[in-house]
């Protein structure tokens, strides 16, 4: 091993790690005394830290990013795809420009994280020593917070919130449906990713059966909140484009979710007992496990961050970012991942490089559309303040705005879609 060149050692993306001895890739090992930095998770807020730390530090560190998935399939943009506005492989990327540019990616679950010796396991078995850890798995999903819900029901009641075969399944569902059909979505609890992204889907959902001439089918939802963001612009919208079609059911309305019965596809709660032709349930979330096995989450099941630095503030070798940190009032978005990721890179390289670290400043903006060309959007600037990432400026659309305007949010939409996949995948 320590006979290999840097691009034999890149070439190795991929293979299977689980007969090599370890530290297989310490630096050391390869004559480079860099320091190393080591990404789990290679969605928009690992893969932002791999490749700016690459990048910016100019080969002078050691970087490697953790991701099983071969392909990443965006859940921003999802909803998109199911609204039929997007292709399957427009939303889907590969990470070989990620490897091109002096990321070494390795496809393997990274099973556990040993604190003390800094070192991550992989699934075969190999360790990966690090200088400086970056976790960012995102979510996973808690099952039980649906009573009769479980990963094997996610089958017949889709989640789709995390994209790929779920995205798949549940247009295919919807686009099957015939006019007449009840569709049945029950919403989570705060915090969860992408707070405008279940009712993002309702109106692609409303799109798809008006697009197919339905008059009699209907949307409900049982949500878990008292109210949801951007709301006003999206009960305008649906009276707008779906008039009749879609019902929204608060707490006080359906009285509480009881249970859903993925084998007679029905959804019971204190109010009504639906029987629907497709019902999509989104459970409540947590840090992926990972971090949570790491003992990198607090009791409410997320990572705790220094706002300044976006490192751990259980580790101080560690750094979260994206789904699975505590972002203060910043939603947990694709956006906000990836700045994010920015301050985390500038820090980490200011660690291991002394090179200069600048105050952090976030970003976000949440587009979200409603029907062709109807696009909304929410977002602010954010800052280090009061012990937490702070709001400073916000802006949101306004009901009744020109058509023209709704336009050019759906441009911009895509147009930040092009560069944050740019950012991320090279
Ligand atoms: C329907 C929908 C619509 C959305 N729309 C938008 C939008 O319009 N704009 C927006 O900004 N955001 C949107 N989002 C939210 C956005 O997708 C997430 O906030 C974002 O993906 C979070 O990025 P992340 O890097 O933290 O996690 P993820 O994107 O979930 O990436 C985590 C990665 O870590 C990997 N991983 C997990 N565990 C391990 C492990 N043990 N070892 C190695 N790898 C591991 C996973 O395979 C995954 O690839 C939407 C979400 C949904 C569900």
């Amino acid at each position: 091993m320590s006979k290999l060149s840097r691009r034999q050692f890149t070439s190795l993306a991929g293979v299977s790690l689980a007969a090599a001895a370890a530290p297989l890739f310490s630096p050391a090992a390869l004559g480079q005394a860099k320091p190393r930095v080591v990404v789990v998770g290679g969605g928009p807020g690992g893969g932002t830290v791999a490749r700016y730390v690459a990048k910016d530090a100019a080969g002078a560190i050691d970087v490697t990013l953790i991701e099983p998935q071969r392909e990443f399939t965006t859940c921003f943009f999802s909803n998109v795809y199911l609204g039929g506005f997007r292709s399957f492989e427009s939303i889907t990327h590969g990470y070989q420009k990620v490897a091109r540019d002096g990321v070494r990616v390795v496809h393997e679950w990274a099973s556990a994280i040993n604190r003390e010796r800094k070192h991550v396991v992989l699934a075969g078995g190999a360790r990966v020593p690090y200088d400086r850890l970056v976790i960012a798995p995102g979510i996973d999903l808690k099952w039980d917070s649906v009573p009769g819900y479980s990963e094997a029901a996610a089958e017949t009641m889709p989640h789709a919130w995390k994209a790929g075969a779920q995205t798949k399944a549940l247009t295919k569902r919807l686009n099957a449906l015939d006019d007449g059909a009840l569709i049945v979505m029950t919403a989570p609890p705060n915090p969860y990713r992408c707070p405008p992204g279940p009712y993002e889907r309702v109106s692609m959902f409303a799109h798809v059966l008006k697009s197919k001439g339905h008059k009699r089918s209907k949307i409900i939802v049982v949500d878990a909140k008292a109210n949801f963001s951007k709301q006003g612009l999206f009960m305008e919208g649906w009276e707008k484009h779906y008039p009749g079609m879609v019902e929204w059911q608060d707490p006080k309305i359906h009285g509480g979710l009881i249970r859903v019965d993925p084998k007679t596809n029905q959804v019971v709660t204190e109010l009504a007992t639906y029987k629907a032709a497709l019902v999509n349930v989104i459970p409540a979330q947590t840090a992926g496990r990972i971090a949570r096995d790491a003992a990198l989450a607090d009791q409410s099941g997320f990572c705790p961050i220094d706002p300044g630095s976006m490192r751990s503030k259980l580790d101080a070798n560690i750094f979260v970012v994206g789904d699975a940190c505590i972002p203060g009032d910043m939603p947990k978005s694709a956006f906000s991942a990836n700045s994010q990721a920015k301050v985390a890179a500038m820090t980490i390289r200011a660690d291991l490089t002394k090179s200069r670290a600048f105050p952090a400043r976030y970003a976000n903006t949440c587009w979200s559309l409603i029907a062709p060309d109807d696009d909304v959007k929410v977002g602010g600037a954010y800052e280090p303040g009061d012990g937490k990432i702070k709001q400073v400026t916000t802006f949101v659309s306004q009901r009744g705005e020109p058509a023209a305007l709704r336009k050019q949010n759906y441009q911009e939409s895509v147009d930040w879609y092009a560069g944050i996949i740019a950012d991320v995948f090279g």
